[in-house]
């Protein structure tokens, strides 16, 4: 016989803090909140053993009366609720965080406000409440939380180690952050390298801020965005499509100030970048949409990181839009507009007569469109200025033929005539990058980083089936600052990237050192290179062979590697690169699916002279 039992309060709490309290980071997710909530203007964070054994978190903000005190730490006990559900301007509405965590952990809070005498101090113990006793704290609120879990055993045992759940923290700390630069931020503590972003003044905190927590980098690199529709604003900054990463752990999404990882906001972030991004690529970005209370449900979970929009294809659509409308503005200022007659014309992929180097794919022999990945910031304007008459048909690497540049050999006579080859005769090297080679019956254009980067990838795959990869020592090594978590991933496989030619070391809790690479990847950004396999062995399980993924890390490292553009080639240098993707298979496209050379028939160029 079933007995149908009341379940105790202690038990309620217990079952209800398993929605609130995930892991460390939610703990710290919820104090943090209150503590903006409470009009804090600086709150510190401290952890220890990646916040299971300790968590910190103090504020400025106005504190609580004894009363309060005692009230607050009881499940539904909230000073911000209303009647109204639809109406929440504050982070915390439920009123069960505080009793979560006291439900599971050894909770204290000492709390001082203006109109008590002193402060006060509470302690739970695993869902037990002991009276508020006085306690010294001049202002705001400290609250600690020891021993997450105690009363738990079994969501202990679910936590990762301690380095992940303290990447956990830092990554809540820094989304709330974001949402809020008008408040200081400070985390610290004994797992982990301290960081401080200050209050953001300036006429954009918002992006003063992204650049403390992403780097300038990213501020530089990235797209303002702003738009309005129907009461719901938009605002935030884009990477360019560029300026990509492996995973999609750098996209930062706020609704009214509340960090949110929502399904419908992340499809359209993706959405937005669709035509200029592989699949495997993915956009960095911080959005914050602003919209009227009752047009967005918060209450959908416990953990309040999803949301609903009254408006689902509205939001969608001004976000794609809003994005695709940069990105296109972009594309514009760096590809100096070509007449798209001009850029039809120009043919990328295998020549008619199908020799055996044809490139794999049919579709590098379709027209190219520039537009859609050329979207780096527009080179500084060359000083010499194409003849106006002309200035909007060029492209910026055939207008230099006007003028040229102190590395065009353009009278340099190779000492074998390569004409008749299906890729040319190099006649000259334009913008340092660019190697112009004159056909029967047309020129062509080879990108050189592009070309050479596909080159070392099918050399690296030859040499790894063979042997394996000659290394070289780097003379001083690069050490390389990451978050821990990535250094623990990239340390664990350090064998595995012995194998491929790259050796790196730990270099203290927040950075690897790079002793030796893969010779034939010659000079190489290796910051660029490891940031990325970084990025890939989160994304990979920890149990997958880097061998088993060999093609995309040597086109990882191949990219890494080539020789970017800016260096200049001797004719015979030329010739000899052309001669090598000629005969290699699949040179007619980079790793990233781009063309490595585009093809200009002298019909067409004739046509583009009116003489047709
Ligand atoms: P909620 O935030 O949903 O109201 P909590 O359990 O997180 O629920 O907090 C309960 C109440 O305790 C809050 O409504 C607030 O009045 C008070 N409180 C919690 N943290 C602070 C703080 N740091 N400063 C001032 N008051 C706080
Ligand atoms: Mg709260």
């Amino acid at each position: 016989m079933t007995v149908v039992r009341r379940l105790s309060e202690d038990m309620i709490n217990r079952i209800a803090a398993g929605e609130v309290v995930e892991r460390p980071a939610s703990v710290v997710k919820e104090l943090v909140e209150n503590a903006i909530d409470a009009g804090a203007k600086r709150v510190e964070i401290v952890t220890a053993g990646g916040g299971a054994s300790l968590i910190r978190v103090s504020d400025d903000g106005g504190g609580m009366t004894r009363e309060d005190l005692a009230l607050a730490v009881d499940r539904h006990c909230t000073s911000k609720l209303t009647d109204d559900l639809l109406d929440i301007r504050t982070l915390g509405f439920r009123g069960e965080a505080l009793a979560s965590i006291g439900a599971v952990a050894r909770l204290s809070i000492a709390s001082r406000h203006a109109s008590e005498p002193h402060a006060w101090e509470i302690v739970v113990e695993g869902g037990l409440v002991h009276p508020p006793r006085p306690a010294g704290l001049s202002a705001g609120t400290r609250v600690e939380v020891t021993d997450l879990f105690f009363s738990t055993p079994a969501r202990l045992k679910f936590l990762k180690g301690e380095r992940a759940e303290a990447t956990a923290v830092t990554d809540i700390v820094k989304r709330l952050a974001m949402a809020h630069p008008e408040v200081r931020f400070a985390l610290a503590g004994s797992d982990r390298g301290a960081i401080d972003y200050p209050v953001a003044h300036g006429d954009d905190p918002f992006v003063e801020r992204l650049g403390q927590i992403l780097g300038q980098d990213f501020v530089d690199n990235a797209l303002a965005i702003e738009a309005e529709r129907e009461g719901i604003r938009l605002t935030g900054y884009a990477g360019l499509p560029t300026f990509n990463r492996g995973n999609g752990l750098h996209q930062f999404l706020f609704v009214n100030g509340r960090p949110v990882r929502d399904k419908l906001l992340l499809g359209a972030l993706r959405a937005g970048y669709a035509d200029v991004m592989s699949r495997d690529r993915h956009p960095v970005a911080a959005l914050r949409i602003e919209l009227e209370p009752h047009g967005v449900d918060v209450n959908v979970h416990p953990a309040k990181s999803d949301v609903r929009f009254r408006d689902p294809g509205l939001v969608r659509g001004l976000i794609v839009g809003a994005l695709r409308n940069a990105i296109h503005q972009a594309g514009h200022r760096s590809a100096t507009t070509g007449g798209s007659a001009t850029l039809a014309a120009f043919r990328t992929g295998a020549p008619p007569a199908a020799p055996a180097w044809r490139p794999a794919t049919s579709a590098s022999t379709a027209p190219l469109s520039f537009a859609s990945w050329q979207s780096s910031p527009a080179p500084a304007q060359p000083a010499y200025a194409p003849a106006t008459a002309f200035a909007e048909p060029l492209q910026p690497a055939f207008a230099a033929v006007n003028v040229p540049s102190a590395d065009a050999r353009a009278n340099a006579p190779a000492e074998v005539d390569h004409s008749d080859r299906p890729l040319g005769a190099a006649r000259a090297q334009l913008h340092e990058n660019y190697i112009l080679a004159q056909t029967t019956n047309g020129l062509v254009i080879v990108d050189q980083h592009a070309a050479h980067e596909r080159l070392v990838y099918e050399r690296m795959k030859t040499a790894l089936a063979r042997s394996g990869v000659a290394r070289q020592i780097l003379l001083i090594p690069d050490v390389i600052d990451l978050p821990e978590d990535d250094v623990g991933r990239l340390l664990k496989r350090a064998d595995e990237f012995a194998e491929l030619g790259l050796v790196i070391e730990g270099f203290g809790p927040g950075a690897v050192a790079v002793r030796e690479t893969p010779a034939l990847l010659g000079e190489l950004d290796t910051r660029a290179l490891v940031v990325n396999l970084a990025d890939d062995l989160a994304e990979w399980d920890d149990t997958t062979r880097l061998r088993e993924k060999l093609d995309h890390v040597a086109a990882t490292m191949a990219c890494h590697g080539s020789v970017r553009s800016g260096r200049r080639l001797r004719p015979e240098e030329m010739d000899a690169l052309l001669r090598e993707m000629e005969a290699t298979p699949g040179s007619g496209q980079c790793n990233h699916g781009r063309p490595t050379y585009v093809e200009l028939k002298l019909s067409d160029i004739e046509r583009l002279f009116g003489r047709r």
